[in-house]
């Protein structure tokens, strides 16, 4: 039996033994892998969690009643799944309300309707809306090198998701800056609203909502997103001359309000206050049902945690889910989380974090901030998994936005990788349902959780 370091996954090689990469997979562990994908495609229930999730609260921005009933079902289900220690742990988050009705009205040179969605947390239109003439930007760059041609105007954003990265966050990485800072960066120009081009490659009149933030200072103007198809609509018009547009949003704020973070736990057989987390966030966008962001993540957690007692693993450390609240808004949960668990976290205890907040797609990697020989040092526990199609470890990231305040703590973290080509045809959107996941690569993505899970916690 090897001992752990308190607070450490550094590993036995670090005393002069042969490197684990070197060596071939332990059978036990080749044959827990086979087990847990086994049982996950014969018998599985992530997709019937996820669709129980979907049914009990197919909307559930923070703050809203589906937030609550989230959280209500997050808790029933946990018990129902013989977690222990399941708890809901209060934070306060953001009430913001999409409203009725979200418009965009061609006026000049002809009538077109454009489709748009408001962007979270932007502020409505005066009630009988807003009228302006277009212009148009590749990027926040040119943008602030516009002097005064924005004065007075709706500026529109037109910059594409770039196609080349093999890993679609990559490209949303390069872009997403366009949403999030959009507003602040059109108001310092003397604009009067902005619409951003949706986030994804595909051509298509989805508009894709998302956070945006005001920064100090600035005046808050509207925000919107435009379908990419609408984007090509306005831009082909804007070539040929002026465009007037009429843009009605009457989105609301509604301050803060009490939530929770849904928290259940495998005990650990032998240092039961060691922690490996596994995150995924309860809360989703409004326009769909938030299936793949996060329902999915939701399930791959859940459906992991029954997995492991379904093959009779009792893992050596704790195996804590949490089910984070507001990872789209404002990332009160897992700030909250941090804030709550100060202490345990100073003194060593989340030896590793794991999220999944990629889509229900089929696994294809572990992210892992780790680096050098404490990487290494795990490669040999993932060979059983790469072996069997569900996931290689590598190199980089903080595994995802809830557990990377985990990072001061020396926290190990890591991020569960789905194949990404299709997730941005969903995300934020109204077609984000349950229809869009398919029943088998949700439960290996479960799978290959749980396997991560369990090396990490006894090792
Ligand atoms: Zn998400």
């Amino acid at each position: 039996v090897r001992r752990a370091v308190v607070g450490s996954l550094l590993p036995l090689a670090a005393c002069g033994a042969a490197p684990e990469a070197a060596r071939a997979p332990e059978p036990a562990l080749v044959q827990r892998a086979r087990d847990l994908q086994e049982r996950a495609l014969r018998d599985g229930r992530a997709y019937e969690l996820l669709s129980g999730l979907l049914a009990a609260a197919p909307s559930r921005l923070s703050g809203s009643p589906g937030a609550d009933a989230a959280v209500a079902w997050g808790l029933a289900t946990m018990r129902e799944l013989g977690l222990r220690n399941v708890r809901a742990e209060e934070v306060m988050v953001p009430k913001w309300v999409r409203g009725q009705r979200e418009l965009c009205s061609v006026l000049s040179p002809r009538s077109v309707e454009l489709s748009i969605c408001a962007l979270g947390g932007s502020v409505a239109t005066s009630p009988a809306g807003l009228t302006a003439e277009v212009l148009e930007v590749r990027s926040l760059e040119e943008l602030r090198t516009i002097g005064d041609a924005a004065q007075g105007r709706i500026v529109f954003v037109n910059r594409p998701m770039p196609r080349a990265f093999r890993r679609t966050f990559q490209a949303y990485g390069e872009t997403a800056a366009i949403r999030t800072n959009g507003a602040s960066e059109a108001a310092a120009v003397g604009a009067v609203a902005v619409l951003v081009r949706s986030l994804t490659t595909s051509i298509d009149d989805l508009p894709h909502t998302g956070a945006m933030l005001y920064r100090d200072g600035f005046r808050r103007i509207p925000a919107a997103a435009i379908s990419t198809q609408g984007a090509e609509t306005l831009s082909a018009m804007l070539r040929e001359g002026p465009v007037r547009l009429h843009l009605w949003l009457d989105c609301q704020d509604h301050g803060e309000v009490p939530s929770a973070n849904v928290v259940g736990e495998l005990v650990g057989s032998e240092l039961p206050d060691e922690i490996v987390l596994l995150g995924a966030h309860l809360d989703a966008w409004d326009l769909g049902h938030g299936a793949h962001d996060d329902g999915a993540g939701c399930a791959h957690v859940l459906e992991a945690m029954r997995l492991l007692q379904a093959i009779g693993h009792r893992p050596r450390r704790t195996i804590r889910g949490v089910l984070f609240m507001n990872e789209e808004n404002g990332l009160r949960g897992a700030l909250g989380y941090a804030e709550r668990h100060r202490a345990a976290l100073e003194a060593g205890s989340h030896v590793a974090a794991i999220e999944t907040d990629a889509g229900g797609f089929a696994p294809e990697a572990f992210t892992c901030s780790l680096r050098g020989a404490e990487l290494e040092a795990l490669r040999g526990l993932f060979v059983p998994l790469s072996e069997l199609g569900m996931g290689t470890l590598v190199e980089g990231g903080a595994g995802g936005a809830d557990i990377a305040v985990l990072a001061p703590y020396g926290t190990a973290l890591f991020g569960l990788m789905v194949a990404s080509h299709r997730y941005f045809d969903y995300h934020h959107t109204a077609a984000d349902r349950l229809e869009a996941v398919n029943e088998r690569e949700l439960a290996l993505g479960a799978a290959a959780l749980a396997y991560a899970a369990s090396v990490l916690a006894d090792r």
